[in-house]
């Protein structure tokens, strides 16, 4: 997605050799134009697929997911996170390493809201190592819920998370994908 690439390059810092800083369009500050169109690559990608649901993870997730959401005309579901989960029988519940937070946290879905009918797009902002989505996967499975794949907004493709999960045998699409950060500069693919 050029659009996204150029935005990227105006807003965008390098804020180490791993971490790009995102906050002026995807983390923080949110452009609902540039977002609207990321909706619309993603439900075109997968218009073939009979998606009933859209779903990611709180919170820098819910932009891109919702357009996405609206654009297919289905129901958006959001994973939420915890710090504690006392075990509850009506959710889904995996915990997940944050990749910049450097904590822990319980990400959990609500059994009510997917079935076995479902066929489920995954919508994510920023894959890395893939723990948060390899979590979410894993409750999507768990409900028995089809996963059709997982749209990602910016994939660091030096790090493992999209290889792995393609590995899975899951279709990963990302609007963009990141060769690499080092000196400062963003490379794309
Ligand atoms: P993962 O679990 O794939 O290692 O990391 C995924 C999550 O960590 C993303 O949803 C995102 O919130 C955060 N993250 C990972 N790498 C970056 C990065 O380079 N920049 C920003 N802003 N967030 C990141």
């Amino acid at each position: 997605m050029e659009l996204l690439k150029n935005r990227i390059l105006e807003e965008a810092s390098v804020l180490s050799k791993d971490v790009l800083k995102l906050d002026a369009i995807i983390n923080h500050q949110v452009d609902p134009a540039l977002t609207m169109e990321m909706g619309q690559q993603f439900a075109s990608r997968f218009a073939d697929e009979r998606i009933t649901k859209v779903i990611t993870v709180e919170s820098s997730g819910i932009p891109a997911a919702f357009s996405t959401a609206y654009i297919l005309g289905v129901p958006l579901i959001f994973a939420r996170r915890k710090k504690t989960l006392i075990a509850d029988p009506d959710v889904y519940s995996e915990r997940v390493p944050s990749f910049t937070k450097g904590i822990v946290t319980d990400i959990m879905v609500a059994k009510q809201f997917l079935s076995a009918d479902d066929r489920v797009l995954f919508i994510d902002d920023i894959i890395a190592n893939g723990d948060a989505a390899r979590g979410l996967v894993k409750i999507i499975e768990r409900s028995g819920a089809h996963l059709v794949g997982l749209g990602v907004v910016v994939e660091k493709s030096f790090q493992s998370g999209g290889k792995q999960l393609r590995e899975q045998g899951i279709r990963v699409e990302s609007l963009v994908r990141i060769a690499s950060l080092n000196n400062g500069t963003i490379q794309f693919e």
